[in-house]
């Protein structure tokens, strides 16, 4: 494993720091403010956040340059990834297009597609969503059966998604069908790019445990779909979510282990302004403990994050081994936030919204928000599984 930067990329993140630390909204670090945000408020303003970035040159740094992007390395993109991580910036709103829609667009799309679609991802102009999983199909995703069906020049789409991120505020969604039911389930599937606006789709927030609602049902009433939004070829589609699944985990993976790594340094900094037992909880030996038990699982977790930068690098293409960076960073995240609750006892129960509720309940709700963690992008019990099977060699169960 060699991350050593390079002169140029130490020249690259020296510049990122200095952006970040001239762009960045100071308002975003205080929880105050960002509890204060309407959700409307919230959309207006990481939409403005995006579109600074844009301006700046910084969105999609390694695409083409003739679609919008600078045609920088995959390690500027980490480099820059962790920056944005470390300056506690603001997320990307249009994460899903940005990650998944974009990279895949660019491999398989038609050229009008890349040169329609991709610009309004980067300025944020249409924000997209990721319509895979069904009612019935989660972690066999290639049982779905939204069906789409070829009526002249278009499709006509009837089925229900659900868990649908970002559905209420898309304007776009990659869209996983069944073209075929005849064919072998992996076969007969392929991906389209649906206009949210289109006559017959509806879509209905889910409200979640954090009291916030991130995701949606959506549901599919004979709409119709131009064919030219067809991505990749008709039943071809799981290779499409192949490389889709690929980019995610290829663009997830060094950031989030920064982000856990920013999440421990401020439960320390909490754990020293909260008194256990007349003290600061930092001084009782239960809790340095349980520290020192999480600052190595996030050592860890860097580490086994840079072994698949380096393979990345060195132009492998991302394998199984994918799976154990997401299994390792989700269950870190629950123990940490899980610590969290402990060092504020009873005021961990408090939730945002209350005055006396400590950092504005921003730990309460990431408590919460992190059980999704094991089941978003893959259950932990998927990953063990290709983990068993596909990197360990175990026989299937
Ligand atoms: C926060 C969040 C955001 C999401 N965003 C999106 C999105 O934008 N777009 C989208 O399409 N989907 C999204 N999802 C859905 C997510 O991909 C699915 O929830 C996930 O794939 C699991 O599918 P499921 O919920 O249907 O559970 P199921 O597949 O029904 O699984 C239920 C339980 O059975 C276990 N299980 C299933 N099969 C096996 C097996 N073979 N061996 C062992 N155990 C098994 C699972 O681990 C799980 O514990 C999101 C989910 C969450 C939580």
């Amino acid at each position: 494993m060699d991350l050593t930067l390079t002169p140029t990329e130490e020249k690259f993140r020296d510049e990122c720091q200095v952006w970040l630390d001239s762009h960045v909204p100071r308002e975003w670090h205080d929880p105050a403010f960002r509890e204060s945000l309407t959700a409307g408020d919230k959309i207006a303003f990481l939409k403005s956040w995006q579109h600074t970035l844009y301006d700046g040159g910084w969105v999609g740094l390694a695409w083409p340059q003739e679609y919008g992007g600078r045609s920088a390395t995959l390690m500027e993109q980490v480099i820059f990834n962790q920056e944005l991580a470390r300056a506690k910036a603001p997320p990307l709103i249009n994460v899903l297009g940005l990650i998944v829609a974009g990279p895949t667009i660019t491999v398989h799309g038609t050229e009008e597609q890349k040169r329609r679609y991709l610009p309004k991802i980067l300025n944020a102009e249409e924000i997209w969503c990721q319509g895979f999983s069904e009612p019935n199909s989660g972690s066999d995703l290639a049982s779905l059966s939204t069906r789409a069906s070829l009526d002249g020049d278009e499709f006509v789409v009837n089925g229900q998604k659900i868990w649908t991120s970002y559905g209420h505020l898309a304007q776009q969604c990659l869209l996983l069908v069944r073209t075929d039911a005849h064919l072998p389930k992996h076969q007969g599937i392929s991906a389209m790019i649906v206009d949210m606006q289109s006559p017959g789709v509806t879509v209905k927030p889910l409200r979640q445990l954090t009291g916030d609602a991130e995701f949606n049902e959506l549901f599919f009433d004979h709409v119709r779909v131009p064919r030219a939004n067809l991505l990749g070829a008709i039943n071809d589609g799981w290779n499409v979510a192949m490389t889709i699944l690929m980019f995610e985990r290829l663009n997830t993976a060094s950031f989030l282990e920064i982000q856990t790594k920013i999440a421990l340094d401020e439960l320390i900094d909490t754990a020293r302004r909260t008194l256990r037992n007349g003290r600061p909880a930092t001084e009782d030996s239960l809790i340095r403990q349980k520290l020192a038990q999480i600052y190595t699982e996030v050592e860890i977790l860097r580490l086994s994050t840079y072994r698949s930068l380096t393979r990345f690098q060195r132009g492998e293409r991302p394998g199984p081994e994918g799976s154990i960076d997401k299994l390792f960073w989700s269950e870190t995240a629950q123990h940490l936030f899980e610590v969290a609750m402990e060092i504020l006892g009873p005021q961990g129960q408090l939730m945002k919204g209350s005055k006396w509720a400590i950092d504005s309940g921003q730990w309460s709700c990431q408590f919460l928000r992190s059980r999704a963690d094991t089941i978003a992008g893959g259950t932990s019990e998927i990953l063990r599984n290709i983990i068993g099977e596909r990197v360990l060699g175990l026989p299937r169960g």
